[in-house]
């Protein structure tokens, strides 16, 4: 097979300092573990606005449709406030996750150990956490027709549909289940089939998909139960999946378990290409984060995490990921911080480029 590619798209604020870190990541995997990637550089958001007018150009759109995996950094800032909709840095994103119709988004909630006390909730619910939830991104109640605000009986009506075909709900559950085969083979689906017609339609197609994963243990749990379940008991669930509102609040709800977001990463999956992988887009949950962009504060982990996700679900590298999440934890567990994971008294920051580093070093 020829030499995996990798498109990076490091973006705005500290997009560019957390990807520097990745970078770096990358040659180690080249220099000391013979993986080698064909990896090319672009511009993406603010920064491709400023150079090109448009939050991403047609040729960088082409280059992200045709490489095995994109790496995202961040988009958008100040600067960019007052631009037109049309132009504004997030539109980049938008357009990428629309055209590479990337609908399974993976973001893992995962609590390292030497962070479990720094967790929001008590040590004993978060500590070794590890769950998965795969939400539906290119389909439901944000993209549904008819959508937007009408006049009816002389007031105005806001109008959203929630709206799910059978194949868009049997794409993502395959791509749950994929996922549950993987890891610990149990896979909860979430839905409010009590009240929605939609919700019905989605517990019916994930039984169906679930005939031809005998080994996964499936269950079934209404989402407003599943938020709930989610900060009581979260390592009763191995793979969640949803659609894409709930999805939204469920896996935000579960990555506030872990601690940070710059611990948080994210991966966004589309339909096998010719070669059999994924269309993939990978990047860190958090956003540009303008108040300390320039600083060398940002906390690469996230964006470094973003990279696992690509080497274990593009590259099919699950040792090499693992050997990467190991490096962080022993570095975390060595006390290293950076500014947003202090708590503790009589720790001082280390900068984005020290804990890149560290990762290696480690
Ligand atoms: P967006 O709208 O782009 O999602 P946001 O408004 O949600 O952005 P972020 O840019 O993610 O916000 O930042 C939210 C807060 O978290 C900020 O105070 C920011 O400094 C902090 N933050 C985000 N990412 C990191 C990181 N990698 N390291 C340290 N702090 C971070
Ligand atoms: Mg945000």
């Amino acid at each position: 097979m020829s030499t995996p590619s990798i498109l990076i798209l490091p973006g705005d604020g500290i997009g560019p300092e957390v990807m520097a870190e990745v970078v770096k990541v990358i040659d180690w995997f080249g220099d000391k573990r013979g993986l080698k990637f064909d990896v090319s550089h672009d511009l993406v958001g603010g920064a491709a606005y400023d150079k090109h007018g448009a939050p991403i150009s047609d040729e960088t759109m082409e280059k992200a449709q045709s490489v095995d995996a994109v790496l995202l950094g961040a988009v958008g800032g100040p600067k960019y406030d007052d631009l037109d909709f049309s132009v504004k840095p997030e539109r980049g994103l938008l357009r990428l996750r629309k055209e590479m119709d990337l609908f399974a988004n993976l973001r893992p909630a995962q609590c390292f150990d030497a962070l479990a006390d720094f967790s929001s909730l008590k040590k004993d619910i978060v500590a070794g956490l590890d769950i998965m939830i795969v939400r539906e991104l290119t389909s439901g109640i944000y993209f549904g027709e008819p959508r937007g605000i009408f006049t009816e009986n002389n007031e105005r009506v806001g109008i959203n549909t929630q709206r799910y075909t059978e194949s868009e709900i049997e794409r993502a559950a395959r791509a749950a289940f994929e996922l549950a085969m993987k890891r610990d083979k149990r896979l909860c689906s979430m839905e409010k089939a009590n009240v929605m017609e939609s919700g019905i339609l989605w517990r019916d197609v994930v039984n169906e998909v679930a005939v031809d994963y005998p080994e996964v243990e499936v269950s079934h749990m209404y989402a407003d139960n599943g938020a709930m379940q989610l900060v009581r008991a979260p390592k009763q669930f191995d793979v969640i999946v949803t659609d894409n509102l709930f999805g939204d609040i469920l896996s935000d709800c579960a990555a506030m378990l872990t601690g940070s977001l710059g611990m948080l990463p994210s991966a966004s999956l589309g339909l096998p290409m010719a070669n059999g992988r994924p269309k993939a887009m990978y990047e860190p949950v958090h956003g540009s984060a303008p108040d300390i962009a320039g600083q060398g504060k940002a906390n690469p982990i996230a964006c470094v995490l973003s990279f696992a996700m690509a080497l274990r679900y593009s590259f099919d590298q699950g040792d090499e990921a693992t050997r990467l999440e190991t490096a962080i934890e022993t570095v975390l567990a060595g006390g290293a911080r950076t500014a947003d994971l202090l708590g503790e008294e009589g720790v001082t920051a280390i900068s984005t480029t020290e804990m890149g580093d560290k990762i290696i070093e480690a």
